[in-house]
């Protein structure tokens, strides 16, 4: 079968193993087939040598977390990412891998009236504790959110799907913050509601390609070539790779326009006012999708390091902490374990709270009781003097 992988792509591993440490399926189940290297030699023989996708090849497949770990592992450069995002699509455009529920899901994210009046009923029955536990939604998901407005147009503030009903005060504080360093901020909020990153993950290449060139007409609108801040660490690794997503000029220029908030920020930190630092000690949990992809975590230690008592690195090497956009929820037990290795790493360093620039892990995270905030809470929490 064709799984539409480039051959010099997947030809480029030589199989050292140097990625396995790097992964987080492979250090929970020590599976081989659950390995980079593993599902790498699996694409290789269905697509060179016409192996049938068999379940054990469906299920290697199915449970790569998508955190990309193994990619800056790499001696060789093997760009993980593509192959695996090719392989999923083309399972799922031939009904090998099922994308049926998520399929359903998604269809809201682009309509955020819908999502708005659809994520109120969830709360409602989340603090009816009607909600499946193994969904582990947030027990604090908000009746109502202030309003979006715009304090000038120096930059785009991206504002997204899932995160902007349920996690809106981030975007605020974002804001507040960029506010402070002298800027004018536009929130996308309606305009560009969705970015695609979870059709991504999930192998819906041509919806994905759909919300990509939506929300790049949306934020280009007669020309314009603002900065586009992104506070979400999975939207901002999906939007900075628009150029390889749709392989067009437009779509290259424009994610060269997207930056990382705590990048934004720690190119600015000179414009933001001397403040008496929080009186906690924060221990950074990095989302794979900044780590890994963005490679722009160490601005996230720049940026934040000014506004807390003492900043706490993990011992684990930024390990994946399990969530991957929708993995949880599909995967809820490897996710599981793979998240305790995270909280096992977060309890040996015993922080006042972790800080996650991703909406994604920091639910996971604060799922299993541990008290999460993003950065820019923080700074903004300090910026107000709320120590
Ligand atoms: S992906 Fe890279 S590190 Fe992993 S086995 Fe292949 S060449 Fe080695
Ligand atoms: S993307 Fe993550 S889970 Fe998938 S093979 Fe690479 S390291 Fe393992």
């Amino acid at each position: 079968m064709d799984l539409k992988i480039n051959a010099d792509d997947l030809n480029s591993c030589v199989q050292c193993g140097l990625c396995l440490p790097h992964c987080p399926t492979y250090r929970v189940t020590g599976d081989e087939a659950l390995s980079p290297r593993g599902r790498i030699r699996l694409m290789r023989e269905v697509q060179d040598h016409g192996a049938p996708i068999t379940n054990e090849v469906r299920d290697a497949f199915d449970t790569c977390v998508q955190c990309r770990g193994c990619e800056p592992a790499c001696p060789s450069g093997v760009p993980y990412g593509r192959l695996i995002e090719s392989t999923r699509e083309s399972l799922v455009a031939v009904g090998e891998l099922s994308a049926r529920p998520q399929r359903l899901a998604f269809g809201v994210l682009a309509r955020p009236r819908l999502l708005r009046f659809g994520s109120t009923l969830l709360a409602v029955v989340v603090r009816l504790r009607l909600a499946p536990k193994r969904l582990g939604l947030p027990r604090d998901l908000p009746f109502r959110r202030t309003k979006h407005s715009a304090s000038g147009d120096d930059v785009f503030l991206f504002t997204g799907c899932v995160m902007d009903a349920w996690q809106r005060d981030v975007h605020h504080a974002g804001q507040r913050v960029i506010e402070a360093a002298g800027f004018g901020v536009t929130p996308t909020a309606d305009i560009a509601p969705c970015c695609g990153a979870l059709h991504t993950h999930a192998g819906l290449g041509a919806d994905a390609r759909g919300r990509a060139e939506a929300t790049i007409a949306a934020l280009s609108i007669g020309g314009d070539r603002r900065p586009i801040v992104v506070d979400s660490a999975g939207c901002g690794a999906a939007m900075k790779e628009y150029g390889h997503l749709l392989g067009t000029a437009e779509a290259a220029a424009f994610a060269e326009r997207v930056v990382d908030i705590q990048e934004w920020l720690a190119d600015h930190l000179d414009r933001l006012p001397e403040v008496k630092p929080l009186d906690i000690c924060v221990a950074i949990q990095d989302p794979c999708h900044l780590r890994h992809v963005q490679r722009a975590h160490a601005a996230t230690r720049v940026a934040l390091a000014p506004f807390v008592h003492r900043l706490i690195e993990l011992d684990d090497d930024g390990l994946c902490c399990g969530a991957g956009g929708a993995y949880s929820v599909f995967h809820p037990e490897i996710s599981g374990d793979v998240r305790a290795r995270k909280v096992d790493a977060i309890d040996q360093v015993s922080p006042d709270l972790v800080a996650s620039a991703n909406p994604g892990c920091s639910m996971h995270l604060a799922a299993a009781g541990v008290e999460t905030a993003h950065p820019m809470e923080l700074i903004d929490r300090a910026l107000r003097g709320e120590g």
